[in-house]
Parts: structure tokens; sequence; C-alpha cells
């Protein structure tokens, strides 16, 4: 084989045998517009020759020929048949005629395909691999068998021949050529196996079992039944991509089994699967598989629809990048959508929704003209869709069963990746209540002490920066508060609090940290104002509660508040800052109540 660099054979040297290894010649013929271009390969070894692969009825008129033009038909001695499929045994009856075939010819096959090639009626008795070692031994040369089920039959095989170092690999590595050549030019051809071993064979697991035992030869050339020829430097970069395959793609095949379509369909099922893997973010999500739909249908955009267990409506759409809580879609797209103008459908969950939503990817235009796909997600018990992904089309298009089958894919990821995002919107309101309670009084709304100590963190170290950030403060606790309660009672005192704290919202801004700071004591801080704004605001406060109704308490009873207002000073710890309010309250309180009083 030294001699021979096979790259160099030309399609003008097929008309005769063709050499390509130490004493082995390709005998097969090319058929011109044919997919498949089935492979007959001859080795020479005296009267203990072999033909692989014989061939059908189409060529073996030609492989005989070319037999011929090498030795005597007389000296084959074996006929080696991978499988029984007829392009590679369909010949043997042709070869049972011949009047000089020798009386010790044998077809050689596994047990599996002679079940079936004996169907032909053929004379000639069976040679079976498995009984025999998985070896023949022709005198000088061995020939070993290399067991491949299901590629594409049960009882597939390969033959290694040691001495050229070649793999004849029956449907393996074969390929579907439109622009035939013997031996395979480069990588490309890759794209010529492809789509062969995507149809042909069942599935990545069964591949990957034959490759591994294929790959424990020292392989130079692979010769196939279909396609071309493989030389070393191609080898193990096909058998690389090979193991990554997915095969089986007829299992996708609904109506048509265009195989190129199909294994462009699985490679497209197959991204939209492996986002969902790859991307944790909703975003990243969502754009991955914009990017993916992008490659065959004109989309402008994604959006998504679905609301919370609550019945809270979640709105994601790239504009808002995926995040928006709460919106409304824009108008257009309700008008799409059917959904009633007063009564925003997700409010009350998908069921709003006045046209029952089509339970299939579908097409709507709105009054706009704007055409969309939308596509339920997931339903919720009563099989309503409760998801939805809604595909904004640059042009309307034929919802082919293709687009069908990589749309209801899509759906399963959006619907993961939707799932997803609205659990961990969830957790997020679920955080924003905890957090929520920890910073207000239930009884009044009022900011609870522990948020007080938060946010006067920050507006303290602000002050201590800059004085014009200055921080004062006003200490308020009711009059003779504990008379009220042993009187009228702890609801009535309870009502009088709450009564007392709204007057305090009502007086403060939005920039102002009102406080319950215990029972019926109550702070108010200010940021950036002056005692005077300070103890205008308590006196203000003061002046209201002194006016204050109470259900409960008699008529004419004056409720009163006593104040202590402070300026911090920079630097000055909060709680020497409270101690100095407290000191001017006690002394509010010292001096007859009812008062503001400010202690430098
Ligand atoms: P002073 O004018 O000296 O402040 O007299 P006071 O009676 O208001 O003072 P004291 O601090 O002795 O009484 C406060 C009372 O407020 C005691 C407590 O029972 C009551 N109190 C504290 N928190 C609540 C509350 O949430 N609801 C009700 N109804 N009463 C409360
Ligand atoms: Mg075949
Ligand atoms: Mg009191």
């Amino acid at each position: 084989m030294e001699g021979i660099d096979i790259r160099k054979i030309t399609l003008a040297d097929t008309g005769g045998a063709v050499e390509i290894g130490e004493r082995v010649w390709w005998v097969g013929q090319h058929l011109p517009d044919d997919l498949f271009q089935c492979h007959s390969y001859l080795i020479e070894h005296g009267d203990q020759s072999v033909l692989i692969d014989p061939g059908g009825y189409l060529t073996f008129e030609n492989v005989r020929r070319k037999v011929e033009e090498i030795i005597p038909f007389s000296n084959i001695r074996y006929f080696v048949c991978h499988h029984q499929d007829p392009d590679i045994t369909a010949s043997l009856k042709l070869i049972d005629d011949i009047p000089d075939l020798r009386g010790d010819a044998v077809v050689v096959t596994h047990w599996r395909a002679k079940e079936l090639i004996k169907h032909y009626g053929i004379k000639m008795p069976f040679w079976e691999v498995e009984e025999h070692g998985w070896e023949l031994d022709l005198g000088g040369r061995i020939l070993r068998f290399v067991f491949t089920p299901y590629l594409h039959f049960p009882g597939a095989f390969c033959t290694y021949d040691p001495l050229g170092r070649i793999m004849f690999s029956s449907d393996i590595f074969g390929g579907m050529t439109s622009d035939w050549s013997l031996v395979a030019r480069d990588e490309s051809y890759f794209e010529d196996i492809r789509p062969f071993h995507e149809h042909y064979m069942p599935s990545r697991e069964i591949l990957l079992h034959g490759l591994l035992k294929l790959e424990e030869f020292p392989i130079k050339l692979i010769a196939p039944q279909h396609g071309s020829l493989i030389h070393g430097d191609l080898i193990d970069f096909v058998i690389k991509r090979l193991k990554q395959l997915d095969c089986g793609i007829f299992a996708l095949a609904r109506d048509k089994t265009d195989i190129r379509r199909l294994s462009l369909l699985n490679k497209t099922l197959k991204d939209i699967t492996n986002t969902i893997i790859m991307y944790r973010d909703f975003r990243d999500t969502a754009n991955a598989l914009l990017e993916i739909l992008r490659r065959t249908l004109p989309v402008v955009s994604i959006e998504f629809h679905t609301s919370t267990a609550e019945g809270g409506p979640i709105y994601l759409a790239p504009e808002t990048r995926y995040r928006s809580v709460n919106e409304k879609p824009p108008e257009a797209l309700r008008d799409i959508l059917g959904i009633d103008r007063n009564e925003w459908y997700l409010k009350s969950r998908v069921s709003c929704i006045k046209s029952p939503l089509p339970a299939k990817p579908a097409q709507l235009r709105g009054n706009t003209n704007e055409l969309c796909l939308v596509i339920p997600l997931f339903s919720n018990v009563s099989g309503k869709a409760q998801a939805m992904a809604v595909l904004r089309l640059a042009h309307d298009l034929e919802l082919t069963e293709e687009i069908d089958q990589m749309l209801e894919q899509m759906a399963n990821t959006f619907g993961v990746a939707v799932e997803r995002e609205t659990f961990y919107h969830m957790l997020d309101l679920e955080r924003c209540k905890f957090y929520e309670q920890s910073i207000r009084d239930p009884l009044t709304g009022l900011y609870s002490r522990f948020y007080m100590e938060e946010s006067l963190k920050r507006v303290m170290h602000a002050h201590d920066r800059n004085e014009k950030y200055s921080i004062t403060m006003a200490m308020f606790d009711l009059d003779y508060f504990k008379q009220i309660n042993d009187t009228h009672g702890h609801g009535v005192g309870d009502e009088v609090i709450r009564k007392v704290a709204a007057v305090i919202i009502g007086a403060t801004r939005a920039s102002d940290i009102p406080i319950r700071y215990g029972g019926e004591e109550f702070a108010v801080f200010l940021i950036g104002n002056s005692v005077e704004e300070c103890v205008s605001m308590a006196e203000k406060i003061r002046e209201k509660i002194s006016r204050l109704v109470c259900d409960g308490l008699p008529g004419g009873y004056r409720l009163t508040i006593s104040a202590g207002v402070a300026k911090r000073r920079q630097t000055e710890p909060l709680a020497d800052f409270l101690k100095r309010a407290d000191k001017a309250l006690y002394q509010a309180k010292t001096e007859g109540r009812d008062r503001v009083l400010y202690l430098d």
C-alpha cells in the first residue's frame, strides 16, 4: 500500500478496478444519480480470494468485469456479506449461476443475515463468522471480523484486513453524496456522513458502541459500502465527530422524511434543549432561544406572560430586560390576545382572556395589524394556559410541521425557564414581604426601631461628612396614657395609638423618618432641617393631637402629648442622640406635659 496514494485517484480512474491497498481493489461501480454509491472490494489472495459485499443486480455486471481485470472469477472463494441488504447481496443469485464459480465457494456472513439471505434460494453454502471465531485465515493473510450490532442491522459486522490496515466498515462511515468522489476530499465530507448516520443508525449509544470496537484497530484506510473511502488523515476527525452525533432522527419525522431537513430540525431541537442547561439567567435563555428561532422564523422579538400562584401578573419582555413585573403589556398586544381592556387579563389569571387560548401555537393579528405567534407554555389544572410566549413576527408564515415541532420543543424549554423565573419572582416577593414586616409596626404602619437604626446609619454617615445633612429629632410620649388603658380598656388605648400615628404620618414628609419607638412613644427624624423646623413640626403634631376625637373616649376628652427635641452633633452616636431627646422629653413632662421642649 505504501506505493499507492489513494488521494490521487480521480473519477476517471473508476471505470476500472482501482487498487486501494496491498492486493486490494475497489471493484464497485459509480452509478450516476445514485445517492448511496454501493461499493464492492476484492482482496486478491490466489485461489483464496475474497469479494467483499458483491453488490446488487444493478452493479454486478461491472463488478464482475472489474474483478476479472485482476483475477479469474473462479479464484474467489469467499463472498463476504456484511449484512443482507439487496444492494450488497442480490448478486449472490447471479453468482450462484456463474459456470466457473468454484465448488467450495461460500457466503461469509453472520447467522442473523444468513437467515434472510437464504431466501434467495442460492446453492452456495454459508460460512458463519461467529462459528469461526470471527476470523478467516486465507493462508498467510488473516481477515478479522468485528461485530457491530444494529449498525444498521442486528447481525451487522465489519471486516478488518491487518495487512493493508483497511477497515471494510459496512454501513458505518457511509456517506450520501451528490458530488461523488471515490476518496473523501477533506473534512467537509463529514457533512455527507452526518445525515446518512443520523437517519440510518438507531441511536448515538449504538453508534458509539460500534465505533469504540472499530477504534481498537490501527486503521489506515476506511472502505465503507457507501459514499467515499476515508484515508488516514481524516479518520480521527470523522470518528470524533461521529461519536457526538445524534442518531435515529426518523423518530422525529411526522409526515415527511426528508433526511436533511430532519437533520436540521434535530440540530435545532438539540440547541433549544441545551440553552436551558447552559443558561441560568432567564434573560440569557430568552436571548439564546430568540437567536435559534431567528434561524428559521421572521421573529422580531419575544415576550412572556404568566401569573404567579397568587394570580399576580408577570410580563417579561426584552425592553424591560425580561425582569419587569406587574407591568401591562403594550396596548397592541392586549388587542391581539383578545384581552378585556378594563379587566387586565392576568390580574385574575389567564382565564380572563375572552377568546379561548389556542392549544397549539397560533398566529394572531391585532388591531394595529401587528402579527404575533402565541405559544402556550404551561397550563393550570383546569387546562387553561397559565403562561405563554408571544413572538412578534415581521411577516406571516406558514406553520409547517417542522415549525410546529420546533415551537413545541421550544415551549417546553421556555416553560421551564418561565416557571423558574416565576419561582424566583415569588421568592423575591416573599423576601420583600418579610423585609416589609421587619421594618413596619403592624398596629400603626409606622417604621420600626429596627428600620430606624438601619436607615439612620446611612444618614448619620452623610451628616458626619457634611454638616448640611443635619439630623434633628422629636421624641413623643402620650401623657397619662396608662389612665386611658385603665379607665377605657386596651382596645380604646390601641385606637388612640393608631389615631396618633395617623396624625404623625400626616404631618411628616417622605424624607422624614417617623418611628413607633415604644408603646405610646414615637419619634420623628428630620434630615437637613433646622431645630426651629423640627420644633414647629412637633408643635403641629401636638396641636393636632390635642384636637383628636377618639371613639371610646368621653366627649370633651383632651388627649395630650409631650415632645423633646434634639439636634444631632456630628459624629455623635445614635444612643447619645436619643438620650438627649429623651432628656428633653422628660423635662417637658416635668414642666407640665402637653408641650414641646428643645434642649441644646
Ligand atoms: P406619662 O404622662 O408620664 O407618660 O404617663 P403614662 O401613663 O403615659 O406613662 P406610662 O409610661 O406609665 O404608661 C404607658 C402605658 O402605655 C403603659 C402601657 O400599658 C401602655 N401601652 C404601651 N403600649 C401599648 C399598646 O400598644 N397598646 C395599649 N393599649 N397600651 C399600651
Ligand atoms: Mg448498506
Ligand atoms: Mg406616656
